[in-house]
């Protein structure tokens, strides 16, 4: 199979989909890997990392996407590469289909197959692909959480941890997943006061037991959001329905009622996001303000931190790859019900559930 790796063209994204290593075992495996010239840069690969690897360095992205029979990418298709992707070609990166009709509507007039890493799940039913990006999105929201706090950045203008005589930052997580759990430890680490809420039960009780005296665990219901919520300083977004829009835990009204200079960092915004207010931002122009409260919702965090997310992504997809090359699209997917779950749209229909639910009208 031909396998071909763009060079990623989101704003201010920085990673690669593969690394020389995934390269060179898709070589050894019998394959042909094209890779765009200077993909790599961004998270310290060069174009000689991946020739010595077997690679074939392609100048143009329209003859990648031209000879690819798979494209392997990070994030979902951008405009430009849309026009460029051919009927039946399979894709294997990011969607978040639920929170765009647009990006929707194009595949499926694009006929191509979408094979997405955030719904793809393992025997246990977690989401190893979700996994590295949220692992690193999670500690992310605390530095991005707690740079917004300061006074030139429109923040309340305060230390998340505080000081000796003046009391630490109140942080409030919706959503007790990886995301959660990563945000809340650093953030408790830092000395901030935490309170991190979720509506699985059994998910509390295992916070509850691996996280330091500085966390409380807290039922996810409306009344506990708004106590809670007008209280933070910082709110993290990190709620998540498989393939499915977030739901929308915090009103407009609410944010209005928040502290003044107050933040919220809605990593979930790539499935649409938990506040009404959110909108999507990019590294580039990151944050926002509504009623007073600083909003940082920017859909592809990791990306600035591309030395690390790379690696971290990588590791993880590279065995899915390979089969993905090795066995073909229905190999793959008749493997286990969770590869299948990763299907989201075959030569142009919609086959994920929760995404055909977003959108009734493209059934
Ligand atoms: P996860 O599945 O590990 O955790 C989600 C948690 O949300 C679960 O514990 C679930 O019980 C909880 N939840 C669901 N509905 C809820 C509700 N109504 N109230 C409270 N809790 C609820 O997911 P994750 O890996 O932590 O990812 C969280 C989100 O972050 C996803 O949308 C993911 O796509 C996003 N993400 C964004 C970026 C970015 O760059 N912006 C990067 C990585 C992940």
């Amino acid at each position: 199979m031909i396998i071909g790796v763009p060079k990623e063209v989101k704003p201010d994204e920085y990673r690669i989909a593969m690394l020389p290593v995934g390269a060179q075992l898709l070589v050894q495996d019998g394959h042909t890997v094209i890779i765009e010239k200077n993909a790599g840069l961004g998270s310290g690969f060069s174009n000689d990392d991946y020739a010595d690897a077997g690679a074939e360095i392609i100048e143009s992205a329209e003859d990648l996407f031209r000879r690819a029979q798979m494209i392997v990418k990070v994030k979902e298709p951008q405009p430009d590469e849309i026009g460029r992707l051919r009927a039946n070609q399979v894709l294997f990166c990011y969607f978040h289909f639920a929170s765009s009709h647009k990006l929707t509507l194009q595949c499926m007039k694009k006929n191509i197959s979408a094979v997405a890493y955030e719904t793809l799940t393992d025997e246990h039913g977690r989401l190893p692909l979700l996994t590295p990006m949220s692992e690193v999105a999670g500690k992310l929201s605390i530095q991005e959480g707690a740079k917004c706090l300061e006074k030139p950045m429109m923040g309340r203008g305060i230390l998340l941890g505080g000081v000796p005589g003046v009391p630490p930052a109140n942080v409030l997580v919706l959503g007790g997943g990886v995301v959660g759990i990563n945000a809340a430890r650093v953030a408790a680490g830092l000395g901030a006061n935490v309170t991190i809420m979720d509506i699985n039960l059994d998910r509390l009780r295992q916070l509850d037991e691996m996280m330091p005296p500085n966390v409380t665990t807290v039922f996810c219901e409306p009344h506990a959001i708004e106590r809670y919520a007008v209280q933070a300083d910082l709110v993290v977004g990190s709620v998540l329905i498989p393939g499915a829009r977030a739901p929308k835990l915090i009103s407009r009204e609410l944010v209005s009622n928040m502290k003044k200079g107050s933040v919220i960092v809605d990593v979930c915004i790539d499935q649409g996001g938990c506040s009404e207010t959110s909108r999507p931002t990019t590294h580039g122009d990151p944050v926002y303000v509504v009623d007073e409260v600083v909003h940082y919702c920017v859909t592809n965090m990791p990306g600035a931190v591309g030395r690390t997310s790379s690696s971290a992504l990588c590791n993880a997809t590279l065995a899915y790859c390979r089969e993905l090359a090795s066995l073909g699209l229905q190999g793959f997917l008749d493997k286990s019900p969770g590869r299948a779950a990763a299907l989201n749209m075959q030569n142009g229909r919609i086959i994920c559930t929760a995404v055909a639910e977003a959108f009734p009208d493209l059934e």
